[in-house]
């Protein structure tokens, strides 16, 4: 049989799609039922939200309390500051853009780090600064690797990093009543 909701061919034994939507009860109800007690914000997740909401924010603005720095530097610090802080809090409520953000900062902080790599290097002074820069590229890599396989943030969030996330068990059921225009069911 078809999927009402995403079209998808499934066996007629089948109690539901992939994309959520149950047979039974002709309504989209995602579950977290791989790994359920892992729901939640604890663990190595609850590290990254103190890290993205505390953490990075204080350690930065104390820099630029504490050094003379060009007027760039200092804006693009605050920014990344409140993205950072925002980021955070989003995770921490469970906010389904949560993921996005979080995919965001990444590469933005992936991509700041490479930059300032670059003009490190360029400037010949990268055996003084490159170890911060190249801190930053690692601690990105690892994070994004962890947010795109951890089940923790697959049970809380409903997806990993670049899936699409599923709608939660508490969201307004799915209507049956036909499918999405556009998609052929035979
Ligand atoms: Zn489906």
């Amino acid at each position: 049989m078809y999927c009402n909701n995403c079209g998808l061919l499934n066996p007629d034994t089948a109690n539901r799609c992939e994309c959520g939507f149950d047979f039974q009860t002709k309504s989209v109800r995602w579950r977290p039922d791989e790994h359920p007690e892992l729901s939640g914000v604890r663990g190595w997740l609850l590290f990254y939200c103190i890290v993205v909401t505390f953490v990075t924010p204080i350690v930065s603005l104390a820099d630029l309390a504490t050094n003379r720095r060009g007027l760039a530097v200092v804006v693009i610090t605050v920014a990344v500051c409140g993205f950072s802080v925002y980021t955070g809090i989003s995770l921490w409520r469970v906010e389904r853009k949560g993921l996005k953000l979080v995919r965001a900062y990444l590469i933005m902080g992936w991509v700041i780090a490479a930059l300032s790599m670059v003009e490190l290097i360029v400037l010949r002074d990268f055996e003084r600064y490159g170890g911060p820069a190249g801190q930053t590229l690692l601690s990105t890599a690892i994070w994004w690797s962890y947010f795109k396989k951890s089940k923790r943030v697959k049970a809380t969030y409903g997806a990993n990093l670049g899936e699409p996330v599923k709608p939660p068990l508490s969201g307004p059921p799915h209507e049956s009543s036909g499918a999405k225009p556009g998609i052929p069911h035979a």
